[in-house]
């Protein structure tokens, strides 16, 4: 049944659309309407009135624009009479109230597809306008809020394109000029003896106090001034008034069919605002004890929803069934036959491996442990247990050199226990490639370790059981995907020296748990780091001398970024060619990712096996390279790497036990570039890097590109800031999903995070 208000809006968009084609016919003169098409909308659609705004003072073309989108906006009105009662969720955003064509296509540009995503599109900060300033008490370049009575007003055209609209206002004890550059419909705008409020950075000018282009609105309205304003983010040429006022005019419209998403219980035991009192409050705050209320019940709604996404995947993932038999035989066998014994740590994360084979359901596993923690022995053992079941496992690495090592240091140590590990990389030979191919998928390789290469449609398995992935930060989830489809519910194990909070990655990685390798092997010992600037890199090379002399080994650093490419490696070969004459004895190798396979093999094995005592890199090395003598290490132009890079890079060295020095140089010239370099200089503890990191950078960077998007997904919640609700959010999430899920909230989690949910593989 229709209500008396949509029957009357009918009959409103009836007249407006007489009113539109008589002014198409007029030739946009405004004279359709007398008075002109702004006040008469202003009566008679106030819904599209932002859409004309300026009417008067546009060109004819700009005119015409306006009618088209006016048009459009009214068959939109139509359509959403005959269909009216839908949620803000389902609506695309082009029904928003006061949304035409153009503005559509502007909000869809800052990624809005539904009103709802207009409501939800929230201000990064506020800005103070609430102090309200007394003409006589304004201060040269001091921001304020004005009140006063417009008593003359003029245009002035300057010269061609450039014209403004200037008025005199007075408040009784004051006066002060307002000035608007380039829109000329202000002066019909601004009435004579009107009293209007102004905000906006005051300048003494000419002997003038003067606002340029300060926001107004009449006196008394207190939503743009006199008050704590929300600031929202790039706005794609949408102003923020405009932005400001759609956000109103559409909660006033249809912020009833927000429905609650977070349980009563919870939200009220965490002291949150109810959903809709917390999107209004957050685009129109009292001020910021309000504002932030507003944004901690919203972040808490937010992660709340991808908890739940999570814990659904997570549920339905559990059909999958991967059984495999491991013998625990095998895996003491392995365990007596290495060269050490295994720490406490890693012995807990083997036993979380075996536990999740023999689960019946396929492992997913994120094993997380500082540099040197002794991850690749884990990975090692994780292939044992599944060689005992008869299955096979790939090792993917990000870097050749990467793989080459892993494929060394596995072939040692699986090598006395019987399974055979071979090597996948882009650039081998054909024949020596097809022979490792068929014995692959014949089933007599245990293990294979590669690059990317893996991936490739030819790599084919007799049966794959287990897929490791080394330095998971590096590779997409696609790639990962991508290893673990050559198997059927393929187990996984994933491992990363990047040590993130335990309820991110939760988060991020959905469904994965996880083991850490919080023990070090002993005999570590902590490398001594200091950081000098480029004016004193004599000094650097001396004590690299003396290193050297003593019969140290030790590697030199390059960076290594795509846009100065050749610089750098005309950096990194200069530098080889000068310690090669300065140190003849001790030789120097050069190593960089240009380098063909087997000249990269040739300089890692001389340096390994110490024929020459210095190893000038380009940041190739940051990942895993294990040569435990090295003792020290320099790194060049310091300040262009990452703080996790450059904790990566001192985790090279000093791995015996021994005695070991990094030496940084550097001279940051940014203030992010010094903090990293201090904190680099004064922490050693991975984790506390890793925090710190968080700090300076953000998490979307920290994190990889892989999760990049699903940080940027989060619209208010911040993952550092906001970990204390991750974890409620997290709990009541579960409670929620074992109980049962509503639909709504189901659907909710769809719109907001599905293709996220996607996207991370979960
Ligand atoms: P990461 O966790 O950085 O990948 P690796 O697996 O490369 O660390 O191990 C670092 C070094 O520590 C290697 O030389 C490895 O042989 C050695 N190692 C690993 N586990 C132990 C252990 N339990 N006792 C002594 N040395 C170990
Ligand atoms: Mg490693």
């Amino acid at each position: 049944m229709r209500t008396t208000e949509e029957r009357s809006l009918e009959q409103r968009l009836a007249l407006v659309r007489k009113v539109l084609a008589l002014e198409r016919r007029k030739g946009y003169a405004d004279t359709a309407a007398s008075g002109g098409l702004e006040p008469f909308l202003e009566t008679h659609l106030p819904e599209g009135v932002q859409t004309a705004r300026g009417y008067s003072g546009r060109s004819p073309e700009e005119r015409r624009e306006l009618v088209d989108e006016l048009e459009a906006f009214v068959d939109r009105l139509e359509a959403g009479v005959a269909s009216a009662g839908g949620s803000v969720g389902d609506s695309p955003i082009e029904q928003a109230v006061g949304v035409g064509t153009r503005r559509g296509k502007q909000l869809r540009r800052l990624g809005m597809e539904t009103v709802e995503d207009l409501l939800f599109f929230f201000p990064r900060r506020l800005e103070d306008r609430s102090q309200r300033v007394p003409l006589s008490e304004l201060v040269d370049g001091v921001s304020a809020t004005v009140e006063g009575v417009v008593r003359a007003k003029s245009r002035i055209r300057v010269r061609r394109g450039l014209e403004l609209v200037k008025a005199a206002v007075e408040d009784g004890g004051g006066l002060l000029f307002v000035i608007w550059f380039n829109q000329p419909w202000m002066w019909e705008e601004l009435r004579q003896g009107q009293r209007y409020s102004f905000f906006g950075k005051v300048q003494a000018r000419y002997g003038e106090l003067q606002m340029e282009n300060p926001v107004w609105e009449s006196a008394g309205a207190g939503f743009h001034t006199g008050r704590w304003v929300p600031i929202y983010p790039a706005t794609e040429g949408l102003s923020q008034p405009v932005l400001r006022g759609l956000i109103r005019r559409n909660l006033e419209r249809k912020g009833h069919t927000l429905t609650a998403v977070v349980p009563d219980p919870v939200r009220r035991r965490l002291g949150l605002l109810p959903r809709r009192e917390a999107v209004e409050r957050i685009h129109f705050p009292e001020g910021p004890e309000d504002f932030q209320a507003a944004r901690r019940s919203l972040a808490f709604e937010e992660l709340f929803l991808l908890q739940v996404g999570l814990a659904m995947r997570k549920g339905s993932a559990e059909d999958a069934v991967r059984k495999l038999a491991v013998d625990r035989g095998a895996l003491d066998r392995f365990a007596a036959a290495l060269p050490f014994s295994l720490t406490g740590a890693q012995q807990r994360a083997l036993q979380d491996v075996e536990r999740d084979l023999r689960s019946g359901r396929p492992m997913w596993r994120l094993l997380q442990g500082d540099v040197g923690s002794g991850k690749t022995a884990v990975a090692a053992g994780a292939a044992v247990a599944v060689h005992s079941a008869g299955a096979q496992t790939a090792v993917m690495a990000p870097t050749e050199i990467l793989a080459q090592q892993h494929s060394l240091v596995l072939g040692e140590l699986l090598g006395k226990v019987g399974m055979r590990v071979e090597l996948v990389v882009g650039g081998m030979p054909t024949k020596e490639r097809r022979r490792v191919l068929e014995e692959l998928a014949g089933g007599d390789v245990s293990v294979v370790v590669g690059t990317h290469a893996l991936l490739q449609e030819d790599v084919s398995f007799k049966d794959l059981g287990l897929a490791v992935v080394d330095e998971q930060h590096r590779f997409g989830v696609v790639q990962r995907a991508q290893l673990e489809s050559k198997g059927q519910e393929t187990n996984v194990l994933v491992m990363s020296a990047t040590p993130i909070p335990r309820t991110v990655v939760l988060t991020v990685y959905g469904r994965f748990s996880m083991s850490v390798l919080d023990e070090m092997p002993r005999g570590r010992s902590e490398v001594r780091t200091v950081w000098l600037s480029e004016s004193r890199r004599q000094e650097v090379y001396r004590e690299v001398g003396r290193f050297l002399q003593s019969g140290s080994r030790g590697y030199v650093v390059f960076p290594l970024v795509e846009e100065s490419e050749e610089v750098d490696l005309r950096d990194a070969t200069r530098a080889h060619a000068e310690l090669s004459a300065m140190f003849p004895q001790a030789g120097a190798a050069l190593l960089h990712g240009r380098m063909s396979a087997e000249e990269k093999r040739g300089a890692m094995g001389a340096f390994r096996t110490g024929e020459v005592q210095l190893l000038v890199a380009t940041s190739v090395v940051e990942v895993g390279l294990d040569v435990p003598d090295a003792s020290f290490l320099v790194v060049e132009h310091a300040d262009r790497f990452g703080l996790a890079q450059l904790h990566q890079l001192r985790g090279r060295i000093g791995r015996a036990g021994q005695a070991a020095t990094c030496f940084a140089i550097a001279d940051p010239g940014t203030e992010e570039g010094r903090r990293r370099m201090v904190a680099f200089r004064d922490l050693s503890d991975g984790f506390a890097i890793a925090e710190e990191d968080l700090r300076i950078r953000g998490p979307g960077d920290v994190l990889g590109t892989a999760q990049h998007g699903f940080v940027s997904r989060l619209r208010v919640a911040d993952l550092v800031r906001d970990l204390p609700l991750l974890e409620e959010a997290r709990r009541a999430a579960q409670a929620l999903a074992e109980e049962g899920l509503p639909l709504e909230v189901a659907g909710e989690v769809e719109r907001r995070f599905g293709d996220t949910l996607e996207f991370l593989g979960v």
